[in-house]
């Protein structure tokens, strides 16, 4: 099948924690809109498996592993990306944990130190490695979440660092202006392997479509929609800021 082209012709998109979920999504919504993509997460065969998944649908991707906090891999990723293609047009920083759900108070030191680690720090030095090498007119997507706004009980310690990206989107923006935009996405919950709750569990789902204008989940599929949109030229005049895609849930005004 023949990739769709369009908005993001020629662009060249980083995905961090890329081989399935929302990171898989955004990268194949690129894709059919005409950037050439690459994958990465953490897992050899998780990153082969969705690069064939997206070239068997016609977009051009390369995967490279890479766990976020491991300096070497970040590396790796970038000079890979621009031995391939030359240069970066969008980064998509996408991974996070959530390893504990145990409250703020009772959170161990070394839970603390991995939820900053790959949730806001590994997204700073990765663009700290990236930044010499996105041209004029590049854009750079970070995923927070809904939690950001609200942090709630079992998601609490997760929240706070998914709140500090809503604050790294300003301050980077900022930063990286005129050349780059910088922006930031904020799902609603999204059935995947990272949110299993919602799968396994009818009545938290429920509730959580309840607590919702539009009485649904998030799709994976309508986080990737956001993303292109601030990928793309049509958000030329966007910078700084957050788009909240989770269905008219609370979060701010
Ligand atoms: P997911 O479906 O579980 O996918 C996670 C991806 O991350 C996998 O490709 C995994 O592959 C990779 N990964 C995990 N740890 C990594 C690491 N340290 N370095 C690099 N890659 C890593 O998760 P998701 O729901 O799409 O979540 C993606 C983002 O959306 C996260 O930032 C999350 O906080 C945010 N979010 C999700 C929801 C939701 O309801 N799902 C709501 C709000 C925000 P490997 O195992 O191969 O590493």
């Amino acid at each position: 099948m023949e990739a769709r082209k369009g908005r993001l012709d020629g662009k060249v998109a980083i995905v961090t924690a890329s081989s399935q979920g929302i990171g898989f999504a955004i990268a194949e919504r690129f894709g059919r809109e005409g950037a050439s993509v690459v994958i990465s997460s953490r897992k050899q065969n998780n990153v082969d498996e969705a690069v064939e998944n997206l070239r068997s649908k016609g977009i051009d991707a390369i995967g490279i592993v890479c766990h976020v906090s491991n300096p070497q891999h970040r590396k790796n990723l970038v000079d890979t990306t621009i031995k391939k293609y030359g240069h970066i047009d969008i980064v998509v920083s996408n991974a996070a944990v959530n390893p504990s759900v145990d409250s703020i108070l009772e959170t161990k030191e070394s839970v603390l130190d991995k939820l900053w680690d790959i949730n806001v720090k590994a997204t700073v030095l990765l663009l700290q490695d990236i930044a010499p090498y996105l041209r004029k007119g590049s854009s750079v997507i970070i995923i927070s979440s809904i939690a950001g706004y609200n942090p709630q009980s079992s998601l609490a310690m997760y929240g706070v660092t998914k709140t500090a990206l809503l604050g790294l989107t300003k301050a980077l923006a900022a930063e990286m202006a005129p050349n780059t935009r910088v922006n930031c996405v904020a799902p609603g919950f999204v059935p995947t392997h990272f949110a299993d709750f919602l799968t396994t569990n009818e009545a938290i789902k429920k509730d959580l479509e309840e607590k919702t204008l539009l009485k649904r989940l998030g799709t994976t599929h309508d986080m990737g929609a956001a993303a292109a949109f601030l990928a793309s030229d049509d958000a030329s005049y966007i910078t700084g800021e957050t788009i909240v895609v989770a269905g008219g849930t609370l979060s701010r005004l």
